[in-house]
């Protein structure tokens, strides 16, 4: 499968990898929206939010655990934005779900 989020997992393509288990990894954006950007994806191949099964619900609470495990160890205690892009309307560019963490800068709403 041509994905480049499953080659970081896999270790096939190089990312400045910050935390890895047997179910995600963890990796800095490589186009840094804020001070701190990363991304929490499951090693498991799944294409956009919308192909999620009952299966996978354990596995969403495992990347949103991690993600603010995560932002608190990269300072973020003062808070922090998570963003999931889903399809085309809503601005995803890579097919394998991805939480983004975004943090260290104030946040604003509507992001617009
Ligand atoms: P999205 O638009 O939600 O699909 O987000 C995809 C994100 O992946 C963007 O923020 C990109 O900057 C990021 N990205 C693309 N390629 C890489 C890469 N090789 N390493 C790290 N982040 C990447
Ligand atoms: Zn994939």
């Amino acid at each position: 499968m041509d994905c480049l989020f499953c080659k970081i997992a896999a270790g096939e393509i190089p990312a400045r990898k910050l935390y890895e288990d047997d179910q995600v990894v963890a990796f800095h954006d490589i186009a840094p929206q804020a001070p701190v950007h990363f991304l929490v994806i499951p090693k498991k191949h799944v294409r956009t939010l919308t192909d999620l099964t009952e299966d996978d619900k354990a596995l969403v609470g495992h990347i949103a655990y991690t993600a603010q495990r995560l932002a608190m160890a990269q300072g973020c205690d003062e808070g922090f934005r998570v963003v999931m892009n889903c399809n085309e309307q809503g601005g995803q560019t890579v097919y394998h779900i991805h939480m983004h963490v975004l943090g260290q800068r104030q946040m604003h709403w509507p992001p617009g």
